[in-house]
């Protein structure tokens, strides 16, 4: 079988196009390596999406899930390790060997977590040291924590953290934070929550388990040591993009493709977080979508 639109990736941008494709009256395949919502998932509480209240990044995911299965979406559950793109009739290759063809394809693989790579992140994993603080805070329910970063991840991270943890630490490398004022102010009249400003982590030590993870002040040079029962790192995101790699224009990693979600590839769109773009949030991932898919439907039905 031939499908109309290849989905790859099942977060907001991918479910996304898969409504939108289906409403198109086009027949969709979305792959997911993982489980359907993307990093949402990992996001305590979705507050800035026009008009939806305040929603858990689970809901969200929930949500989105029922409503693009209930337009007929079909889901696979495996992932995609090998593409050909240049061809008229593209070819995905997934890692249990099976092979899918589609008349288009939309890349929405989103991003991962950025590492530290500090001594200990590694070993401690699972053992103090997240990259999740939704699926793994209340683990350190009454404890001390920290988190590492200066964007709206790791200050969400911190204003949830510190709704569970007797003690935050919010550790960032510069003196102004690169997040949402909103979420800045959320995090500055919190009073369980530290800010450690200039410093940068060295390593995450312990016994068995997360103890103290050493920092440096880059300004004073001074090594500190904060005790702590978990590190949870939110330093940033990398795009998932490695089996792209010679098949497709990239600007640092990211697919290269303007708001018309086309790349430089004839019936090969892309959409959310891993597209070269400026504002990487929940509602420019589902227009997104919905961009890519209504252009891989004129491209289909052409
Ligand atoms: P980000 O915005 O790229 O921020 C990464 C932070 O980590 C920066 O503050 C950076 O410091 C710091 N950092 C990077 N490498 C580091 C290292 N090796 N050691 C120590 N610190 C390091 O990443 P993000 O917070 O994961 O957010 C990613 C995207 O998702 C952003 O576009 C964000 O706006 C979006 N997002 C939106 C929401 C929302 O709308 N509610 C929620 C979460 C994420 P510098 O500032 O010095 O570079």
């Amino acid at each position: 079988m031939i499908y109309d639109i290849a989905i790859i990736g099942a977060g907001p941008a991918g479910l996304s196009a898969a409504i939108y494709g289906q409403r198109a009256g086009l027949n969709t395949i979305t792959f997911e390596a993982n489980v359907h919502g993307g990093q949402i998932i990992n996001t305590p509480e979705v507050e800035n999406y026009p008009a939806l209240g305040k929603v858990t990044g689970v809901e969200y995911a929930m949500n989105l899930y029922e409503q693009a299965t209930g337009f007929g979406a079909t889901i696979e559950y495996k992932g995609v390790t090998e593409v050909n793109l240049k061809d008229e009739i593209k070819t995905l290759i997934c890692n249990d060997g099976t092979e899918y063809q589609a008349k288009s394809v939309i890349i929405a693989t989103g991003v991962t977590r950025r590492k530290l790579d500090i001594p200990g992140e590694d070993k401690f994993l699972g053992a103090g040291v997240s990259y999740c603080a939704t699926c793994d805070g209340l683990f350190f329910k009454d404890k001390i924590a920290v988190v590492v970063g200066g964007g709206n991840t790791a200050l969400e991270d911190a204003v949830y953290l510190a709704t569970v943890c007797e003690k935050v630490y919010l550790v960032h490398r510069r003196d102004r934070f690169r997040g949402d004022r909103a979420e800045v102010e959320k995090v500055l009249k919190n009073p369980k929550i530290e800010i450690v400003y200039d410093t940068i982590p060295l390593s995450i030590e312990g016994e068995g388990k997360v103890e103290r993870l050493v920092v440096k002040n880059v300004k004073t040079e001074k090594t500190t040591i904060i005790p702590t029962s978990a590190v949870f790192v939110a330093v940033g995101l990398i795009p998932q993009n490695d089996m792209f790699t010679g098949q497709i224009d990239m600007v640092d990693g990211y697919i290269d493709a303007g708001e018309s979600c086309k790349t430089n590839i004839e019936g090969v769109f892309v959409a959310g977080d891993t597209r070269n773009k400026t504002l990487r949030q929940l509602v420019t991932a589902t227009s997104d979508g919905a961009i890519a898919a209504t252009a891989a439907a004129a491209y289909v039905t052409k």
